[in-house]
């Protein structure tokens, strides 16, 4: 698991053209090798100088060769990479950093192929581990609860079993193969009087019952909101759990989904025709959560002006985010949310 560590809050809002590119061009011109990309990550990192991660001394360091800053104090030697999803990478910075600019300005996100393709990247492996370290620096930890009016439900997102008029044998092993291919996904998202969205968090889980959804909602929602349902008996304890439940009424099957969920409907169907558009339906179970966290992640950011400041933002979260390795990615993730 990466190690979070807490983002001090930064009195000053960083400002376009000063403190992150306004415009491709402008990052063509801030960042022509991998020397500026790291000066840029240190100003970032250390907005108040460089702070030993070794002994927490700050101010008394001396740059060695090839960005290594060594502790007058400790004498341990450090890179702002060191300790970050960056950590020992052998991209260049400036790949990185592109990578980044790229995610943030794909309205839809982007895939291991197209990244590959962008940057002229040797491997499509190589891309598809940055875009997974990137994924990691899109959660923010200890991130607010939901509030107010929140919708919660569950959707089913992965491949549609086929339609066969006369079932084969090999009819019936592709159907029963794809069924097994689909996932759960909780969805929580705020609904705003008198109308629109507010923010969202997902989360695979393995069934629907109760054990399974009222964790989520005590994770994601902030007690004494209200709780917006459907009739299921798995919602029922909400009630003694600090929140107040309010009981969607399915009149019969006249009402469709959208009138009754509309957010969640919403959500659901967004998040389904990114991942087989953008993503070719090709996301494995164990993978999911941080699909969905990029999911998140653009859409409660969907209506922010400056693309520019996402990409400060993310590499913010980036040097904070603890490394990961090969073997990380391509492992079950153990934790919700
Ligand atoms: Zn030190």
């Amino acid at each position: 698991m990466p190690q979070y560590v807490v983002v001090p809050d930064n009195p000053k809002m960083p400002v376009a053209g000063r403190d992150y590119p306004k415009t491709w061009d402008q990052f063509l011109d801030w960042f022509p090798d991998d020397e500026s990309c790291r000066r840029y990550l240190e100003d970032i990192r250390w907005k108040q100088g460089f702070v030993c991660p070794g002994c927490g001394e700050g101010g008394v360091a001396f740059q060695g060769t090839r960005g290594r800053w060594i502790c007058r104090h400790c004498r341990r030697q450090s890179t702002v990479t060191a300790g970050t999803i960056f950590d020992k990478t052998r991209t260049p910075l400036r790949s990185w950093l592109a990578a980044v600019w790229y995610v943030v300005n794909q309205k839809q996100g982007v895939n291991a192929l197209g990244l590959q393709r962008v940057l002229g990247l040797g491997s499509y492996q190589t891309a598809w581990a940055m875009l997974h370290r990137l994924r990691r620096a899109m959660i923010r930890p200890g991130r607010e609860r939901l509030h107010g009016l929140v919708e919660v439900d569950e959707c089913w997102v992965g491949p549609s079993p086929p339609n066969a008029l006369r079932l084969t044998k090999k009819k019936q092993q592709l159907i029963e193969k794809r069924k097994a291919q689909r996932m759960i996904v909780m969805v929580a998202i705020e609904i705003k009087e008198p109308k629109g969205f507010g923010r969202i968090r997902l989360q695979r889980v393995t069934n629907k019952s109760e054990k399974a959804v009222l964790p989520f909602v005590m994770e994601v929602v902030e007690p004494g909101s209200v709780v917006r349902t459907d009739g299921s008996a798995a919602y029922r304890k909400l009630d003694k759990r600090g929140y107040r439940r309010e009981e969607t009424v399915i009149a019969g099957a006249e009402d469709p989904a959208h009138v009754i969920m509309p957010g969640v409907h919403r959500v659901a169907s967004l998040l389904k025709r990114w991942l087989l558009g953008t993503h070719q339906g090709a996301v494995r179970p164990e993978q999911l959560d941080y699909y969905l966290d990029e999911f998140a992640f653009r859409f409660n950011r969907r209506t922010s002006r400056s693309r520019g400041l996402l990409f400060y933002r993310m590499l913010e979260q980036a040097l904070v985010t603890g490394p990961v390795t090969y073997a990380q990615i391509t492992r079950k993730r153990k934790h919700n949310i």
